[in-house]
């Protein structure tokens, strides 16, 4: 893999494509420059433009997830809005969700996804701590605000602030 790359490759169900808007798009071209060449950012999810019928088998799904995740996390019951809100995702390009690879590998935070144990979460996030570290401080000396829930962090969801 070449250098200063970005990559595209969606995550979602409901989207093949990933759309960002072309401010963010600049902002994470930047961003990506400012990192070391073993670093690579990948753009998993960006503006969500789903069709009316898929928009209620997204909110089914979204609305039994938060239920299994009740279920699974009782005491993380006020992360819900957090984790299954669309933080944006049907609003703009501005919000989006990226993937880091180290030397061409994806760190892989959430094996299972937004269930993932904190313990695992913060045991591999231990491992990638300085390229991660490197990661956030990146984004957001490039205009980016990093989710505060540690969830989505892990998936770095990611606001593009825009300054007037
Ligand atoms: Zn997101």
């Amino acid at each position: 893999m070449s250098p200063s790359t970005i990559t595209f490759r969606a995550r979602s169900y409901f989207s093949k494509e990933v759309k960002v808007s072309p401010e963010a798009l600049s902002a994470l071209i930047d961003v990506q420059l400012k990192l070391p060449s073993h670093v690579t950012l990948v753009v998993t999810r960006g503006l969500e433009e789903i069709s009316p019928c898929f928009r209620i088998l997204h909110r089914v799904r979204r609305r039994l997830g938060a239920l299994l995740f009740c279920f699974l996390y009782p005491k993380r019951k006020n992360e819900v809005p957090q984790i299954f809100g669309s933080n944006g995702h049907d609003v703009c390009g501005d919000h989006i969700d990226i993937d880091v690879l180290v030397d061409g590998r994806r760190i892989t935070l959430l094996p299972l996804g937004v269930f993932t144990p904190l313990t695992l979460l913060r045991k591999r996030h231990k491992q990638y701590q300085k390229e991660l570290a490197l990661v956030y401080s990146e984004l957001e000396k490039g205009g980016f605000t990093i989710h505060r829930n540690e969830t989505e962090a892990a998936q770095i969801h990611c606001d593009f602030e825009r300054h007037q």
